[in-house]
């Protein structure tokens, strides 16, 4: 066994072996595999190991295209063939409209990958799967290249092409123990001796906490029990001649393929369990867990149902075993959080399917510090201090009992809520806030008419679309007020910091006090990193706030580059205080009625920042704007939060004061032009691609990215981010819809809204940039109808910034 290598991967299941054979892929040879047991002896050995392209993204269809392609390639090696099934085609079927939407829009979305989903009716779903009926059934989304593969075969033969290419891997060696030295290297300590190491990666199945906890580091992932049972031979399977597609249903929540002659049916019972959340016996290995057919009655009665030739087969097999579920659903697949040198791949609940793109994703991660895809939805940084065991096993039953069934745009889930509050939460709901989650936080939505107001969730606009509007519209004429919880903000001390800051950002970063710089921080690649808003405070501190969502990912990156000579310390406040945020032509009014101070436009200019009273509550105010009409950003500590309310509800009274919530103000910063992290601010374009041209400043002696920026400006742009007008009032252009010419993908949506003041629907897209002109003519695919759009100048909502700065 070596005593020195590169990396070292922990565990042999499809996570591991992909990643090992990734790795030497991207170039590094020197590495190694470490498993405790045999090979795919965790949870992959008795996979169902279905292998298909569907992703709500295009980060996950991207990925999945890649193990399809990698498998192929694999299952056709002639030295070591392996089973693959591919391209049998499967079917995710549908009884409600909302649904169908869902798959029109995937449809449009995957498209911009070069991947061709198709939505059927539920008469063409029965003629291709001959063994089902239309009843309760609408329709569904076809998926050509769906498969299975055996998932041992597939293994091997990623392990074998590692150890080819220079790899080792050590099976019967456990990981006990793992230690990070000061030059953030590690040894791996095993059975069977050490290993030195640069770079760990955990990829440890259902054991991830075991192995976490040899690091101090406990990640959000629960194990939860699931079942599939094979049946014997079906006459006709065999008399079809062809084989069946697979099937997943959202109505009676199964999956079902061929096997053999018979079928294999998948379960997700409503009575599901969790597993292992008490500790995991170490001889659980190439273990089942007892089966329990009883309790998926309700989802084989919807199986016969659909299937009526199940009714007189018999059953051979049942396999019941551990599955793990993150909080989101979506697999952990990066930096650990608050780590070095450490990454992981775990979470994976659909692992054989993904596991090809997850190890390819992470691989690439390792040794280039970026992926080709952005691979945020994978960030293990983007839970944070919510992502505990309880959290994770309430979320993981949920997303269980819903498998098949998706989350539609603005729907949040029952499961696991209020896992983040502020004194305001209860105060806010009383007043009929219907809540959205930001990184764990409550953040109120819109406010509901009445306290049994609900919406019906789907892909068009719905039931609030008005409220919100009525919202908009106390905000132009009068003024709202609203709360902004959990937005990530870091105090940066120490005699380096601005300089610092200088070096990590792109932009101009003023370093007066008193005075705030929107800046834009790049990767190695000259890429966009993350956004953030830089305030000098009067006293000689520092604030850098970013997204909410952004907490771990921004502290860390900041971090990471604080070099040994520096002086630069980096402290996370985004527990204590929480954002009031005052907008629209009267908020001066309301602000200087509970605020002693000249709170004029010329004693406090547009991106000033100062410390005051609002009433009793101390605060520190920054005159920011992200809905283009005159705003304050109010940052209380907690703990005065609602003193301040209080103070502002009272004085808002005489001005028209109104609540309003996140929904407005996503409306909002689109007609004002301004862009959201991670839908249109993504590591895939650099910032001339994405139109920040005035935030980049090349003449800056340095700046991380500056180099790789300065190739790309050479190179000239691949992408041009550019503002869409849609003639169509029934739907947003959601993030991922294709943008066409005829019958030609020319670029993706990023996100998009309706714009109450402007009367526009809005969008924003990357696409080619010879059509980025304004007033080019395009269509967009919503919901699989093509609808024109065209391009217009960004921000059509007070172009000449009047409002901002009377
Ligand atoms: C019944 C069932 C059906 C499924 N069907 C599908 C499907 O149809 N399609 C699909 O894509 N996915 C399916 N899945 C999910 C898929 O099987 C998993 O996502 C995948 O196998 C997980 O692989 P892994 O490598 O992450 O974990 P594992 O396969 O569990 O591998 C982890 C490895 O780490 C090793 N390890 C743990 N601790 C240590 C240590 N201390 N030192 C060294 N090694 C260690 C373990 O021994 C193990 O070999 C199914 C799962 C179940 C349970």
């Amino acid at each position: 066994m070596k005593s020195r290598t590169k990396a070292v991967v922990i565990g042999g299941g499809i996570a591991g072996c992909s990643t090992l054979y990734h790795l030497t892929q991207e170039g590094w040879t020197d590495v190694v595999l470490v498993e405790r047991d045999e090979l795919t002896s965790g949870t992959t050995w008795h996979s169902a190991a279905q292998v298909t392209n569907f992703g709500m993204n295009q980060t996950m269809v991207g990925l999945k295209t890649h193990s399809i392609n990698l498998y192929k390639e694999l299952a056709d090696d002639p030295d070591y063939p392996i089973n693959y099934h591919h391209a049998d085609g499967g079917i995710r079927l549908a009884n409600t409209p909302a649904q169908m939407d869902g798959y029109r829009h995937f449809a449009s979305m995957a498209r911009g990958m070069d991947v061709h989903f198709e939505v059927l009716d539920a008469d063409e779903c029965a003629r291709r799967h001959p063994l089902i009926s239309t009843d309760n059934l609408i329709g569904g989304l076809w998926d050509p290249l769906d498969g299975d593969i055996d998932p041992a075969q597939l293994c091997q033969a990623l392990a074998r092409r590692a150890r080819k290419a220079g790899a080792e891997v050590y099976r019967n060696t456990p990981v006990t123990g793992l230690k990070q030295h000061s030059d953030d290297t590690w040894t791996v300590e095993t059975t069977k001796g050490n290993i030195d190491c640069d770079v760990v990666i955990n990829a440890c199945g259902y054991r991830v906490n075991e192995v976490g906890a040899m690091m101090g580091v406990h990640h959000p992932v629960m194990s939860m029990e699931h079942q599939y049972m094979l049946t014997d031979t079906i006459p006709a399977i065999e008399e079809a001649g062809h084989r069946m597609p697979l099937l997943r249903c959202p109505i009676s929540d199964y999956y079902c393929r061929q096997e053999k002659n018979g079928l294999l049916v998948g379960f997700y019972e409503q009575d599901c369990r969790t597993w292992g959340m008490d500790g995991i016996d170490p001889n659980f290995v190439n273990a089942l867990c007892p089966d329990d057919l009883d309790r998926v009655i309700d989802v084989l009665e919807g199986a016969f149902a659909r299937m009526p030739a199940l009714e007189d087969v018999g059953i051979h097999t049942i396999v019941n075993g551990p599955i793990t579920y993150t909080i989101d659903g979506a697999p952990l697949v990066g930096p650990i959080p608050g780590k070095r040198n450490a990454f992981c791949i775990i979470g994976l609940r659909a692992g054989l399917g993904e596991g090809g793109g997850h190890g390819w994703l992470l691989a690439q991660q390792i040794v280039h510090g970026e992926a080709c895809y952005d691979t945020w939805v994978l960030d293990p940084r983007r839970f944070t201090g919510h992502g505990n065991t309880e959290l994770c096993a309430l979320k993981a039953i949920e997303d269980y009992q819903n498998e098949f069934r998706f989350h539609f745009p603005n729907e949040h889930r029952p499961a696991g809520r209020y896992a983040k509050t502020t004194p305001l939460t209860p105060v806010l709901e009383a007043e009929g806030a219907e809540f959205t989650v930001v990184n764990g936080w409550e953040r109120a939505e819109y406010f509901k008419p009445a306290p049994d107001f609900h919406v019906t969730h789907g892909f068009k606009f719905d039931e609030a679309h008005d409220i919100v509007g009525a919202e908009v519209a106390a905000i132009q004429s009068a003024v709202g007020l609203t709360e902004v919880n959990g937005f990530n903000r870091m105090e940066i001390s120490g005699t380096d910091a601005h300089r610092f800051l200088d070096r990590m950002s792109c932009s101009k970063i003023k370093s007066a006090p008193g005075k705030i710089s929107l800046a834009y921080l790049l990767n190695h690649h000259g890429m966009v990193k993350s956004e953030v808003t830089v305030a000098n405070l009067p006293d000689g501190r520092i604030w850098v706030g970013s997204a909410a969502a952004a907490e771990w990912h921004d502290r860390d990156w900041l971090n990471l580059h604080i070099g040994a000579d520096e002086d630069v310390q980096v402290k996370t406040l985004t527990d204590d205080h929480t954002i009031l945020l005052l907008a629209g032509p009267k908020s001066r009014d309301v602000l200087s009625a509970v605020s002693r101070g000249d709170w004029s436009a010329s004693a406090f200019p547009w991106l000033s920042v100062r410390e005051a009273f609002i009433g009793i509550a101390p605060a520190v105010v920054m005159s920011v704007s992200f809905s283009g009409e005159l705003a304050y950003e109010i940052h209380i500590p907690n703990a005065h939060l609602y003193a301040a309310y209080r103070a502002i509800r009272g004085a808002g009274g005489a001005h028209g004061l109104r609540l309003f919530g996140a929904r407005a103000v996503e409306s909002m910063r689109l007609e004002k032009g301004y862009l959201h992290w991670k839908s249109d601010l993504l590591t895939e374009f650099d910032p001339f691609e994405t139109g920040l041209d005035r935030f980049v400043d090349m003449s800056k002696p340095a700046f991380v990215g500056k180099e790789a920026l300065q190739a790309r400006v050479e190179a000239g742009p691949q992408r041009k981010l550019v503002s869409l007008h849609l003639d169509a009032d029934h739907a947003a252009a959601h993030g991922g819809a294709s943008v066409m010419v005829a019958d030609t993908v020319v670029g993706t949506v990023t996100s998009g809204d309706w714009g109450y003041r402007t009367k526009m629907n809005l969008a924003y897209a990357f696409i080619e940039p010879d059509l980025a002109a304004e007033g080019t003519r395009l269509a967009i695919d919503v919901l699989g109808q093509m609808v024109q759009a065209h391009v217009i100048k960004p921000g059509p909502y007070d172009p000449g910034y009047t409002l901002v700065r009377p």
